[in-house]
């Protein structure tokens, strides 16, 4: 284990008055949080976090949150987005209140939380209704693009005769405006709540020359080090008879690193595509051969997702590590999205290179699409939305390591 990235709270500006809700702890429960009441705040999951070696509170403080009706200081805690989920603290927990486990609960609360449209919250606690909805949307996506669907040539797979690409990218453009506005206004709601317990502000990450510098550098560890990287996860978040008894292509980090660049690969092939037909360099479905850039680009990070997304759900099946042991409805239904997106694109190009066009090709195509765009539709209210969160709480958490006013 390497050194500690969690830092001591900043200490509080001037004394606030604490809001206090009891039904906290209860609507954390509806989130799949294990019975925490035994805790009797020991500390011997503080000890044996690998993140939590420098103010020896975390997790132990967030627990305490949760139990004193602490909404306001639990979610504005970075430190709850700090965990990766490792379950050490589960295996040492003397009343088996599973703090692992806690602390997932709650940033799925904490995503709901953040969420003003409060469907991240039903997809959260009613299940049957998620499992519904996520089937009705790709559904009616579907549904709409068959609706303007062309000729379905026999010869050669014209996927983008059979459905317009416009209609796709006009679509696609859709899709992501509103899923921004919805992720802004959550990261907004979660910086502002975060921003405030550490005494931080515009003037303080933005106000001056030496300001700037210390939100560059937290920007690089939470974006480049922490996120794309996974430069903790990989360091701290496994322990070392882990890291010698399971082989690297299975290790935790690895598997989870590649569904975070095979989703972005995805993602910046797509954009890459369309950006390519609105410079009028390469009209969407032009066949490319394999080595072409974005064409590389797309299926070396299908690959990476087809992958990765296979390995989580055999692992999730299996219920073997500590990381796995609980598994709910919204990692299942992530994980079926990813797989279904990532499996049936590589179907397509498998049929691509077929003698005539296969009618399975055509129909793959549209789940393809489908499924792909209610992935991002949903992405703020299911947890994929951890995706943004994280490095948002992150940035803060390098923040901290940097006193405000200090250059170095
Ligand atoms: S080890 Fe268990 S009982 Fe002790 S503080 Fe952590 S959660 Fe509470
Ligand atoms: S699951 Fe791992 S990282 Fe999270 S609180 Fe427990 S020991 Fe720490």
């Amino acid at each position: 284990m390497t050194a500690t990235t969690v830092p001591a709270p900043a200490a509080p500006t001037a004394p606030t008055a604490v809001r206090v809700d009891l039904g906290l702890y209860p609507d954390i429960q509806r989130f799949g949080a294990t019975d925490i009441s035994a805790c009797f705040s020991c500390g011997t999951c503080s000890a044996t976090c690998p993140m939590s070696q420098t103010d020896g509170t975390f997790p132990r403080r967030i627990i305490r949150y949760a139990q004193l009706g602490m909404k306001d200081a639990l979610l504005g805690s970075k430190e709850l987005w700090a965990c990766y989920q490792c379950g050490e603290c589960a295996e040492t927990c003397p009343t088996q209140a599973d703090p692992s486990e806690f602390m997932a609960a709650t940033r799925r609360y904490a995503i709901a939380s953040y969420d003003r449209t409060r469907l991240a919250r039903t997809m959260y606690t009613r299940p049957i209704v998620a499992t519904v909805l996520a089937v009705v949307v790709a559904l009616f996506l579907a549904a709409f693009m068959y609706a303007a669907h062309g000729p379905m040539d026999g010869e050669t797979l014209a996927i983008f005769e059979w459905i317009p690409s416009e209609l796709i990218h006009s679509m696609g453009i859709v899709v992501m405006i509103l899923v921004v506005l919805a992720g802004l206004v959550g990261i907004g709601t979660m910086a502002r709540d975060i921003a405030r317990r550490e005494g931080e502000s515009p003037r303080s990450t933005l106000g001056s020359r030496a300001a700037l510098a210390r939100t560059g550098r937290a920007l690089w560890s939470a974006i480049g080090r922490e996120s794309l990287g996974q430069v903790r996860f990989r360091e701290e978040c496994e322990s070392d008879a882990v890291a010698m008894t399971v082989p690297w292509y299975r290790r935790r980090w690895l598997v989870h690193a590649l569904v975070v660049w095979g989703f972005l690969g995805l993602l910046a092939a797509t954009g890459l595509d369309y950006g390519l037909a609105l410079l009028g360099i390469k009209e969407t479905g032009t066949p490319v051969p394999l080595w072409y850039p974005v064409r590389l680009l797309g299926t070396i990070a299908g690959a990476a997702l087809v992958y990765g997304a296979t390995v989580l759900i055999i692992d999730r099946y299996r219920a073997t590590g500590r990381s796995v042991k609980v598994s709910t409805t919204a990692d299942w239904l992530l994980l079926a999205l990813l797989w279904v997106t990532a499996v049936t694109g590589f179907a397509i190009e498998l049929a691509l290179y077929l003698p005539s066009a296969p009618v399975w090709g055509y129909w793959l195509f549209l789940v393809h699409v489908a499924v792909a765009m209610e992935l991002v539709l949903l992405a703020p209210f299911m947890k994929l939305a951890h995706a943004v969160y994280r490095p948002v709480a992150l940035f803060y958490v390098a923040l901290a390591r940097e006193p405000q006013g200090d250059p170095t």
